[in-house]
């Protein structure tokens, strides 16, 4: 059930509607939009029935919510959600890129290219320190070294970095180094994970799981936010099909429909969905033709030699080809991609 205010209504009314909701089990969760105040009721909604909502001082409107996610969805929240990233703003005009190699490695690569993406314009540093590895025999990350490697780089760039936790034992160790956590693809449907991440106040980054379906992805964000963290991205990152041309089949559809269904920022992390270098940037400008916020993409020095996801890393200079491909693009639909920052 969401109950939309008058935009009269007294804090003493909006009191006085938590204070109701609350003695019938359910949880109010006040949202303070610029017209409009709206209270999510979160619990078991059958409670609610015989409540005369629109008797009732300073309410508009009652109306159920008929989607299962509620505080993910735009009838609970019309206008995007804007989110602050250590000063970089998700969800605005600006389309904002991610950039870094897939894993932090005991090598200079990360600081190499963290200097190389920020000249390019990209506003956040990406790099894995505990890596979600299809084999236990691969390379699985340096774990907290490369915490503090990641906190080095965004010291010697000023870019705020987003890295991947896999565990709810690290999610206390990863906040104290990251501006904001990635929950990956293989842990999108991990519900304590989930749950452990919505009690932080640092953005999420929510990739979607390989077979998780948009209203799945949506629950997981859900997850998120029910436990008081209302800053989640979420991350198409492509899908398992039928086709093997591609690592993943990117969902570019997902963009639209999301959009249409949350007010949550979407991101696309073409790198994932690709699986090769060669389709990256053309998939990045669908991308952002298709409305996307902001987008993750995976940068080395020397992909030949990357620890992880080389194949589908793109080396600095097409990184910075990349950026160029989406300005105009970006422009054609109303959004903006920085200039990169002279070192
Ligand atoms: C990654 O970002 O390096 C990664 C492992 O992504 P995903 O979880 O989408 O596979
Ligand atoms: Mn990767």
């Amino acid at each position: 059930m969401i109950i939309v205010l008058r935009p009269d209504a007294t804090e003493e009314q909006i009191q006085h509607l938590v204070d109701i909701i609350g003695e019938k089990g359910l949880r109010a969760h006040i949202s303070r939009g610029t017209e409009r105040t709206i209270i999510g009721c979160i619990g078991d909604e059958s409670k609610l029935q015989d409540i005369p909502f629109l008797a009732i001082p300073g309410v508009e409107s009652a109306m159920p919510i008929l989607e299962p996610y509620k505080l993910a969805s735009k009838s609970f929240r019309p206008e995007k959600t804007r989110i602050n990233m250590r000063g970089v703003e998700i969800g605005g005009d600006e389309v904002i890129v991610v950039a870094g190699p897939c894993s932090v490695e005991p090598n200079d690569t990360l600081f190499q290219t963290a200097h190389a993406v920020r000249e390019a314009g990209a506003k956040i540093l990406r790099g894995g320190a505990f890596k979600p590895r299809t084999s236990p025999y691969d390379f699985c990350g340096l774990g907290e070294e490369g915490l503090r490697m990641l906190d080095e780089a965004r010291q010697a760039t000023g870019l705020p970095i987003v890295t991947e936790v896999m565990d709810t034992r690290e999610v206390e160790l990863v906040y104290r180094y990251a501006d904001a956590f990635q929950i990956g693809a293989r842990n999108a449907q991990n519900f304590n994970l989930l749950r452990e991440v919505g009690k932080y106040d640092k953005p999420v980054f929510l990739k979607r799981g390989m077979s998780m379906t948009i209203k799945e992805l949506l629950m997981s964000a859900e997850y998120v936010i029910s436990q008081g963290n209302p800053n989640v991205i979420l991350v198409e990152r492509g899908i398992r099909t039928f086709e093997t041309a591609t690592r993943n089949t990117l969902d570019i559809a997902a963009v639209a429909v999301l959009h249409e269904k949350t007010h949550l920022p979407v991101f696309v992390d073409p790198s994932h969905a690709a699986g090769d270098w060669r389709y990256v940037t053309k998939l990045a400008c669908a991308a952002v033709a298709c409305g996307a916020d902001g987008l993750m993409v995976e940068v080395h020095p020397n992909p030949e030699r990357a620890f992880s996801d080389g194949a589908q890393s793109l080396k600095f200079t097409k990184f910075a080809k990349l950026m160029e491909a989406i300005r105009p693009i970006a422009q054609a639909v109303g959004r903006w991609v920085a200039e990169g920052a002279k070192s």
